[in-house]
């Protein structure tokens, strides 16, 4: 027996065997703007963590961004550049990932559309996500049909590669639950597990607080700390950063619980840091140090935390080439397996010709 063969299989068989019995994974991102610190504890840190051990999936919900940027549609194509380098800065290898951009697979409005029928409009109304975003987005009354719809499409961006896992901030929770309520009722309609059920994997910090204190780290409210921001940009956006509003005074007794700076320093800190963070809190809790000081502190931090991912970025940035092959590849798969779905679905529902 070679090293290159077991048993007269050859290895690379072995080896795509192995991988198309991987679970699969579908996340991903909407293109309204680069992805920032939230994002990292939220969901990217789970991707970097699982990209090796499932078949990743990482979609940019390209039509889900006209939510915010109907009438800037050109500004949706330039995010998701930038979201695609941010996330292959952050070391998610196209080598182990299925990266695609949603409407270039038309397949999955088609399923999206199957679905919609499986669900009650008091339903699509009644989720908690949808009426936070309407309230922190400042949707008013004039949000569109297709807003209302997109945990719809959401179910489908999910479910036509048959993904069982969704890593995702704790804001998604609940347009998963409701993917996972789309399969169970599609699978009892049709009398067999076509769908996996999906689950969330929450991040770390479920929900990042923004610089001004806002609950929410997001693109939409200009709070963000982004992952590509040079050093002098994390630095003033540190400086300038909410803290404990009751402190005027160095030598007044801080609260470090619910501080953003503190929140970014426990999450943000390698174990080299966490001395010295402990020690900051302390002194902080007695009215020992300024904020500033503090802030230097954390923008070093911070620094340090995005230097690898800055440098990943540019040499990425510099192969425009490469970020369109990895765009048609990905399409390419991902059309191909949505295609096959919708089929087992159409069969599914008897909904093929007897022919
Ligand atoms: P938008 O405001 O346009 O919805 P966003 O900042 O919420 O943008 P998305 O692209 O919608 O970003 O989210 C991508 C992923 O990152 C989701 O899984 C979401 O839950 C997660 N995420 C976004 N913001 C945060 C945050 N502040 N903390 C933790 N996770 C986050
Ligand atoms: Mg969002």
């Amino acid at each position: 027996m070679s090293s290159a063969s077991f048993d007269g299989i050859p290895a690379f068989a072995i080896v795509s065997f192995m991988a198309a019995e991987k679970e699969r994974i579908l996340t991903g991102d909407t293109p309204t703007g680069k992805l920032h610190l939230g994002h990292w504890v939220g969901t990217l840190e789970n991707r970097v963590a699982l990209q090796h051990e499932y078949d990743l999936f990482v979609i940019s919900a390209d039509l889900h961004a006209l939510t915010t940027l109907k009438d800037d549609p050109a500004r949706v194509r330039d995010y998701a550049r930038e979201v695609l380098l941010d996330n292959l800065a952050v070391g998610l290898s196209p080598d182990a990932i299925t990266y695609f951009i949603e409407s270039d697979v038309p397949e999955i409005y088609e399923l999206a559309a199957f679905f919609s029928m499986y669900v009650t409009h008091a339903e699509a109304l009644r989720n908690p996500t949808i009426k936070d975003e309407i309230v922190a987005k400042k949707l008013g009354t004039r949000y569109s049909l297709g807003f209302i719809n997109y945990p719809v499409y959401q179910a489908a961006d999910i479910l036509c590669v048959k993904a069982s896992l969704v890593p995702v901030g704790k804001d998604q929770e609940a347009h998963i639950e409701f993917a996972r309520e789309i399969a169970r009722t599609l699978n009892a309609r049709i009398g067999y597990e076509l769908f996996p059920e999906p689950q969330a994997r929450i991040g770390r910090v479920g929900k990042l607080v923004g610089t001004d204190g806002n609950p929410k780290m997001s693109k939409s409210l200009g709070n963000t700390i982004f992952l590509s921001d040079t050093e002098e940009e994390v630095t003033r956006k540190v400086m300038g950063m909410y803290t404990d509003p009751a402190r005027i005074h160095a030598t007044d007794p801080g609260t470090v619980e619910g501080n953003p700076v503190f929140i970014y320093l426990d999450a943000f800190g390698t174990d080299a840091h966490r001395n010295h963070i402990e020690e900051y809190k302390a002194r902080y809790r007695e009215g020992k140090v300024g904020d500033v000081e503090v802030k230097r502190f954390l923008a070093a931090v911070l620094n340090e935390f995005l230097s690898p991912i800055r440098a990943r970025r540019e040499t990425y940035a510099a192969q425009p080439d490469l970020l369109r092959d990895i765009l048609a590849r990905g399409a390419a798969r991902v059309r191909a397996e949505a295609a096959e779905t919708l089929k087992e679905l159409r069969r599914g529902l008897k909904l093929t010709p007897i022919a």
